[in-house]
């Protein structure tokens, strides 16, 4: 940055050291460049007014021009109030303010003509709004149509820098001859993009000239920030792809193809198909794969899973698959134990309860090579666990496994294994190409055939006798039945009794013997747990009670309805997960969402996305809304990305171009070495400078 934008904040006409002191402490801004990045978050349109008199309440914020009437303070310390009669000729409100009463007192006076901005409330049948921005309208009648509303604190209101005392600094500073933010990107790449010039796009967003202005501003500083995103990633990938080697494999193999031609139990979907071979032509490039494999609940994941693990058996290699949970590992080796039943391959089990002599006999068939394919939970990344040459590891439901676990992986060869990762979380695009950005991505974004749409339906605690008809109509038919009750890490002892008091409520609904009903919760042993569950898959009880265990992975086909109580207190992920219980045989199965009456505004728009979709994207997009994409990644990776302008789960479109861009970049120049790039390698470096190391993150 140059020698003007250097400039110690306190240098700028208008802010002084007092100043100084809180815009440092406060907002953090140390010189002038810290200050025009910082960008009003919201406008208000100046030219427009409403109306008291047809004030509906529907209109949210509102800008009135009128007199201030009268005046009158009341209460003492805490409790001071200044209330003041607005009128505008069409009816009168009051204006309201709790904090800073005294300052205002003085600010405004009666008998004088305002502009008013803030969102009426009625009360007692009178109009009123508190807190209102409030302009003397001799000011106003001076300025353009837009004003920027910035972000400010108390503090920094105490020294007179509220939104507008903001808004001064930031005209003031770009009215300056010697404001002039270099532009970073060439001619041609601004008009391939369509980008505003970067000055103009700061000077717009702070003195903005028109709502379509403002628009183009953002859109070409969102790019720009999320343009340097990608481009670090694109080449933290293109060096690890261009250092690591990956085994070849060859052929498909005739294992594979064996199985493939005589033994897979279904054909694949399209999408299977699609992915299959995204997968092989990784495997056969001689570079090492590490790939995201995306696939909604219920598509289909496993065989894939399968099918990439026989190309590393033909080709002379053996193949792992990691699972979070024993049930799920369990249930894996199972299905893959079956199916592979006529081809004679050697398939073990590795988990925690897995008894050391057992153990033993395990490790020696890695270590020589017997072994084809390891199927575990996370016991297999213990050091003992040696193979003899494993190709290809396949991480199921990946969210669960943390980066370091990841890695370890990595050192079980003289080469890295290849990987495949598997989600059924499925993550936004916007977001699996930025924290993902150095993975491939492959979806399966189809359903096996005849599957029918889950019903969803939201009942209250009132309906429950309904529901339980419902359920005895269902289990009637042959069908089986999911109960699920949440586990709040808070309080696991309430859980628990929550848990026993809805399975005795359930066992008196639904007595023997002409119900069996199984209980899985996280404080049983994973024997005592495996028995229930094998129990319920088998068909010998109908209804299942249990905790948040079962979200992942679980697949008893003959299960149809699914309920969820305090369905409220569940993450949107986590209910689609669990939805995804349901749904896996032909027949039309239910989920059922319990609540009680009192629900947020949040846990409504869960409930009602819930309802309205089955898309798993869809329920991805409305959740990173919800929550923000830190909390979907974790904590830990949401203050890496430090975002200024950019909003990762509104930007999506923004975030593609952005990537193609660099990606079209790189291809043309690799090196960053042309002339015309050089301030973008400058840039590129400063932005690479300003974070924390996080190469280290996949
Ligand atoms: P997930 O992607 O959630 O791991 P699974 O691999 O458990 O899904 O598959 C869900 C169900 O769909 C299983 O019962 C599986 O046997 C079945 N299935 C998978 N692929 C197909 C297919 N191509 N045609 C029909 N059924 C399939
Ligand atoms: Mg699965």
């Amino acid at each position: 940055m140059n020698d003007f934008f250097n400039t110690p904040i306190e240098y700028l006409k208008g802010v002084g050291p007092e100043r100084g002191k809180v815009l440092r402490s406060e907002m953090g801004f140390t010189n002038f460049w810290e200050l025009i990045n910082h960008f009003p978050f919201r406008y208000i349109d100046r030219s427009k007014y409403h109306t008291i008199g047809q004030l509906t309440g529907l209109e949210g914020h509102v800008q009135l021009k009128g007199k201030i009437t009268g005046m009158h303070e009341s209460g003492v310390g805490r409790k001071k109030r200044l209330k003041a009669v607005f009128n505008d000729g069409s009816g009168a409100l009051e204006l309201i303010w709790f904090k800073g009463v005294t300052w205002i007192k003085n600010a405004i006076k009666v008998g004088e003509s305002y502009q008013v901005y803030g969102k009426p409330q009625r009360y007692g049948g009178v109009w009123n709004i508190p807190h209102p921005d409030i302009t003397p309208l001799a000011e106003v009648a001076t300025q353009k149509g837009l004003q920027p509303v910035y972000n400010s604190g108390e503090k920094l209101s105490n020294k007179g820098l509220h939104s507008k005392g903001i808004e001064k600094l930031t005209f003031q500073l770009t009215q300056d001859p010697k404001c002039k933010v270099p532009e970073i990107f060439p001619i041609d790449f601004l008009q391939q993009y369509k980008l505003m010039g970067r000055d103009q796009a700061f000077k717009q967003l702070h003195v903005p000239y028109d709502l379509e202005s403002v628009q183009k501003a953002r859109f070409r500083l969102k790019f720009e920030e999320l343009f340097f995103l990608q481009l670090e990633l694109l080449i933290r990938k293109m060096g690890s792809s261009g250092k690591k080697k990956g085994f070849v494999f060859k052929s498909p193999g005739t294992v594979f193809q064996t199985f493939y031609d005589e033994h897979i139990p279904f054909e694949l979907t399209g999408a299977q198909k699609k992915v299959v071979k995204e997968i092989y032509g990784d495997l056969k490039s001689g570079e090492h794969m590490n790939r995201l494999l995306q696939g909604d609940v219920g598509s289909g994941k496993t065989l894939v899973a399968l099918l990439s693990m026989l190309f590393a058996v033909g080709n002379g290699f053996q193949a792992a698959i990691m699972a979070p949970t024993e049930i799920l590992a369990q249930q894996h080796f199972e299905t893959i134990h079956e199916l592979l039943q006529p081809l004679n391959l050697r398939v073990e089990l590795l988990t925690g309860s897995v008894r050391t002599a057992k153990r033993k006999v395990i490790h020696e068939g890695l270590e020589s090579g017997e072994v084809a394919i390891l199927i575990g939970t996370h016991a297999l990344l213990e050091p003992k666990v040696k193979f003899q040459n494993l190709g290809i590891v396949v991480i199921d439901e990946q969210h669960r496994f943390g980066v370091a676990q990841r890695a370890r992986l990595w050192k079980k060869n003289t080469l890295p294994p290849h990987v495949l990762v598997m989600t059924a979380t499925p993550i936004p695009r916007t977001l699996a190409m930025t924290f993902y950005g150095d993975l491939d991505v492959s979806v399966i974004d189809e359903l096996p055939p005849g599957r029918k749409p889950i019903q969803t339906v939201h009942y209250f605690e009132k309906s429950r006798i309904k529901v339980f008809d419902f359920i005895r109509k269902e289990i009637s038919i042959g069908r089986q039945v999911y109960i699920v009750y949440p586990l709040i890490e808070e309080s696991e002892t309430l859980d628990y009794q929550n848990l026993m008091s809805g399975f005795e409520a359930i066992s008196k609904a639904f007595p023997k013997p002409s119900y069996q009903v199984s209980i899985v919760h996280g404080k049983m042993k994973p024997e005592d747990k495996d028995f229930e569950m094998r129990r319920f898959a088998k068909g010998e009880t109908q209804i299942m009670v249990a905790t948040t265990v079962i979200e992942v992975g679980v697949n008893v086909p003959n299960a149809s309805v699914m309920v969820i109580e305090s369905a409220e207190k569940f993450g949107l992920s986590q209910l689609h997960q669990l939805r995804g219980r349901v749904g896996r045989g032909a027949e039309k199965s239910y989920c059922i969402l319990m609540t009680g009456n009192k629900i947020s505004k949040e846990g409504k728009r869960r409930l009602e996305t819930m309802v309205n979709t089955n898309d798993g994207f869809k329920i991805a997009e409305v959740d990173l809304e919800i929550r923000g994409p830190g909390d979907i990644m974790g904590t830990q990776q949401s203050g890496i990305l430090n975002l200024n302008i950019a909003d990762l789960a509104r930007d999506g479109q923004i975030v593609s171009a952005a990537r193609n861009a660099a990606k079209d970049l790189l291809k043309h120049d690799p090196q960053l070495k042309k002339p015309d790039y050089q301030r973008i390698k400058l840039e590129l470096k400063r932005v690479l400078q300003s974070k924390p190391n996080w190469s280290k993150i996949s």
